[in-house]
C-alpha cells in the first residue's frame, strides 16, 4: 500500500479503550504520544447488565461474574480512538506483558489488568456503538496527523 492509502486505512480502524480512574492522564498520554486520535470520551459507572453486554463473548468463562462485577464497581473512563492497535496495551496477563506496555508497566494481576482494549477493529466498532451514541463521536483533523500519517 502506498503511504496515503495506509493513512486512510488507519483512519477507519478504531480502538475502544476503557480504564479505571487512577491513571487517566498517564494512559491517555501513551495513546496520544503514539498518534492515536481521541474521538470520544466520557466517564460513567456501567451497570452490571451493561458490563455483561460489554463482555458477552466471555459469558461462559469462570471469571465472567467477577469481571463484570469489577467493571461495574465504579467509574470507568470510556474512549474511542482512531486507529486500532493493541501493542501499547500488552498481554492479558500483566505477568506476561512486556515492559513498556501499559499492562507491563502498570498492572500486576490478570483480574485487575487496568485497561480494556478491543480485541480487533470489528469488535472496536461494536464496543464504540455500545458505549457511545453516534453524536458523541467527533470528526476532526488534528494538526499532528500530517506528520504522523503523512496526510495533508
Ligand atoms: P484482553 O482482551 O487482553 O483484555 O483479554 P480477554 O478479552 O481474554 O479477557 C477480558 C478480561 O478478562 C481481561 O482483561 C482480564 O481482566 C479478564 N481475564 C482474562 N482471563 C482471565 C483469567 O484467566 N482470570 C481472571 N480472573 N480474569 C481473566
Ligand atoms: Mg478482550
Amino acid at each position: 500500500m502506498v503511504q496515503e492509502e495506509e493513512a486512510h486505512a488507519a483512519e477507519n480502524e478504531r480502538t475502544f479503550i476503557a480504564i479505571k480512574p487512577d491513571r487517566i492522564a498517564e494512559i491517555i498520554s501513551r495513546f496520544e504520544r503514539k498518534g492515536f486520535k481521541l474521538v470520544a470520551i466520557k466517564i460513567m459507572v456501567p451497570s452490571k447488565e451493561f458490563a455483561q453486554k460489554h463482555y458477552h463473548d466471555l459469558k461462559d468463562r469462570p471469571f465472567f461474574n467477577g469481571l463484570c462485577g469489577f467493571l461495574s464497581s465504579g467509574p470507568v473512563i470510556a474512549m474511542g480512538f482512531i486507529k486500532y492497535g493493541r501493542k501499547l496495551i500488552g498481554a492479558t496477563d500483566p505477568q506476561r506483558s512486556e515492559p513498556g506496555t501499559i499492562r507491563g508497566d502498570l498492572a500486576v494481576v490478570v483480574g485487575r489488568n487496568i485497561i480494556h482494549g478491543s480485541d480487533g477493529p470489528e469488535t472496536a466498532k461494536d464496543e464504540i456503538n455500545l458505549w457511545f451514541k453516534p453524536q458523541e463521536l467527533v470528526n476532526y483533523r488534528s494538526n499532528a496527523e500530517k506528520w504522523i500519517y503523512g496526510v495533508n
